[in-house]
């Protein structure tokens, strides 16, 4: 396996940090908002995007034990190595390129 994991795993470990500062952001600023409908559309944008930010940050802490368990960069359904550049472009990456296009199709 050509996957420098430690390298990935500070990848992981600063995107995770960077989500984290980001999260707690929109948790403050969502707190301050008043209760008129333009207030309300920006919450519901900002529980949107929080929404996506906590998956986010699951993949990402999933990733970061699958480096411990040895077990990163295979994919979670057929086992079979994950390419690089997919991990590369994404390193909380789950599934091979057949696998994920699979999913996307469904
Ligand atoms: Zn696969």
């Amino acid at each position: 396996m050509d996957i420098e994991t430690g390298r990935m795993q500070e990848r992981i470990s600063l995107e995770l940090l960077q989500l984290n500062a980001a999260t707690a952001e929109s948790a403050l600023s969502s707190g301050a908002a008043g209760l008129d409908p333009a207030s309300v559309a920006a919450i519901s944008r900002m529980n949107a995007l929080r929404e996506r930010q906590l998956t986010r940050g699951r993949k990402l802490g999933a990733a970061l034990a699958r480096i411990d368990a040895g077990t990163y960069g295979l994919c979670c359904q057929c086992e079979a190595e994950v390419d690089a550049s997919l991990l590369e472009e994404d390193p909380a990456a789950v599934f091979c390129a057949s696998c994920s296009a699979e999913r996307d199709a469904r």
